[in-house]
């Protein structure tokens, strides 16, 4: 029996066969001595990667929105890039084989890319290397392709998007990665298919794995290959009880979210894009509490257009067929870059111009997102929060600027519905004078994530400081008491939508605080319903 850890990215427990996925690289040919003929095939394979990419891209769009499909279109442009062109051709000039010549180039770039400071051109190395691999495999054994007989546990060194894209997802179980990280989006495609996944593990590629059975216990960050009948009866046991544990929680699905005393909560769920409506309903969310609007910013290369956000929200707004969504304005910065902003390089990101900063600094793109978002408020409830605030006069200048949009649009003869304006309370600054906000807005959903970070000083992308990020500490509960509180006395509503509040511990704590709403990834909602269906909290 082989044993290892790895880093879990979804609970549940796999029990399957293992596939192996290589990256089908044969030894790459020589050159045939002429380098025209070379060149010539170097057309015909990147003619036929884009057509493959073409095609993948329509499925992608159909099947996993298209802001999967997006990164398709990177590496189709790739594809057409002068410097990546000009060095294939000089290494062709040079004798190489084409496809050592896109080989060489793939690596080349790559390593310049991983190299950058930034965020987002380092990811563009999985990106270059991947349409190179494409092409490669293309001039050496013909289609890029991945086949599962059956149901089973997909194992790899890494995914990069256009393989995940193609992976036959139906059969999958479980991923196992050597590489990857809680972000990565093999891990974000787990969290969204809903299996047991892991990153970050040991797994020996070199070793004859194909068709041996596997265990993935994503409870436990583990895995075991050829297990002992002991560990597989264990297992089996153990896979029979998180089994049971779904069967259970089907059973609140359709069900009002209230305590046996008569406690009601919203409980609703996060998302980054339109193709994750599909697990808002499977989920059985009662609405939308985080829509991270970022997501249509990041991966390209130009400002999203009033249309295209537009068309976004709609997709969202009409898939959730009246059921409500809460859309964050853009929180670009700190973690989230994306070049054409053209912000300056900070020492501090997390403490710098983000969330909301940057709407106020920037007019001009925080009117193409509030024309879109009020243009889909006409089509189905639709509330709008804006992220990062921490003093009043900035909630202030935003709705004196929202207010102008408003009578434009209105003067334009464009319809909008009743929105709803509220803030994220995810700085210090703003839990403690949230008494002073609360006159100001129609509504609080607490960022427990950045307000730990804040709070207890700890920055939440360093995972050296594990251990020191306790979102239980008594700061952070006496802040979220106080900022309910505030909120109900100036009589709106407050929710949270930080990762806190997920968490069953706190569930009571949250009920007897009065929140009104919880909002959580869509595969989380039923259990959380279950607590709260169960719970012995009495409201006085
Ligand atoms: C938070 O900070 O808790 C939050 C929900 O926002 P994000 O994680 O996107 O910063
Ligand atoms: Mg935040």
């Amino acid at each position: 029996m082989i044993f290892g850890n790895g880093r879990p990215v979804f609970s549940g427990i796999a029990i399957g066969k293992a596939y192996v996925y290589k990256k089908q690289l044969a030894t790459l040919p020589v050159s045939c001595g002429d380098p025209a003929v070379e060149q010539q095939k170097f057309e015909a394979a990147k003619q036929t990667a884009l057509e493959q990419l073409q095609t993948l891209m329509q499925d992608a769009a159909e099947r996993l929105g298209e802001e999967q499909a997006m990164i398709l279109d990177v590496q189709m442009m790739m594809l057409d890039d002068l410097d990546y062109l000009e060095s294939i051709e000089a290494m062709i000039q040079n004798g190489a084989s084409a496809a050592q010549a896109v080989k060489e180039t793939g690596d080349t770039f790559a390593a310049a890319f991983s190299a950058m400071d930034d965020a987002y051109m380092q990811a563009r190395a999985t990106d270059v290397q991947d349409i190179s691999t494409r092409v490669v495999t293309i001039l050496c054994n013909g289609k890029v392709g991945f086949s599962m007989e059956e149901p089973g546990i997909l194992i790899a060194e890494d995914l990069t998007p256009s393989e995940t894209v193609q992976m036959p997802k139906d059969k999958i179980l479980a991923f196992v990665t050597r590489q990857g990280s809680s972000n990565s989006h093999t891990a974000i495609l787990a969290r969204i298919m809903g299996i047991p996944s892991l990153v970050k593990t040991q797994i020996n590629l070199e070793e004859d794995l194909d068709g041996k059975m596997m265990i993935v216990d994503g409870f436990d960050g583990c895995y075991y290959i050829d297990p002992d009948e002991e560990t597989l009866a264990k297992m089996q046991e153990k896979k029979r009880t998180a089994d049971e544990y779904q069967r259970q929680l089907e059973n609140y699905r359709g069900k009002e979210s209230v305590t046996p005393h008569g406690q009601k909560i919203k409980l609703y769920a996060n998302i980054g894009s339109p193709a994750d409506v599909e697990h808002v309903l499977k989920g059985d969310a009662e609405g939308v509490g985080l829509l991270r609007s970022e997501f249509l910013y990041l991966g390209r290369d130009t400002y999203p257009t009033e249309d295209e956000l537009f068309n976004a929200y709609r997709k969202v707004v009409e898939g959730l067929e009246g059921r409500r969504v809460v859309i964050r304005t853009l929180d670009i910065g700190a973690d989230k870059q994306a070049d054409y902003f053209e912000l300056d390089k900070e020492e501090n990101p997390a403490l710098g111009l983000r969330g909301a900063r940057i709407c106020l600094r920037r007019p001009e793109v925080f009117r193409t997102q509030m024309r879109s978002i009020y243009r889909a408020s006409a089509l189905g409830p639709v509330s709008v929060m804006f992220p990062m605030i921490a003093s009043v006069w900035e909630v202030r200048k935003l709705k004196e600027m929202c207010e102008q949009i408003r009578e434009e649009m209105k003067q334009e003869g464009i319809e909008i519905g009743e929105v709803e304006h509220g803030i994220m309370i995810e700085t210090p600054a703003a839990a403690v004078i949230s008494d002073l906000l609360a006159e100001e807005v129609d509504f609080f959903s607490v960022g427990t994530n950045d307000l730990t970070q804040y709070t207890l000083a700890v920055d939440r992308q360093n995972p050296s400081l594990d251990g020191f990020d306790d979102p239980h500490h008594p700061a952070l509960i006496r802040l979220l008491g106080m900022i309910a509180q505030n909120a109900h006395k100036a009589g709106i509503w407050c929710g949270i939508c930080g990762e806190l509040a997920a968490d069953l511990t706190m569930t009571d704590t949250f009920l007897e605080m009065g929140y009104d709403e919880l909002s959580v990834s869509p595969t989380r909602v039923l259990q959380l319903r279950k607590k709260v269906c169960e719970s012995e909290v009495i409201v006085k």
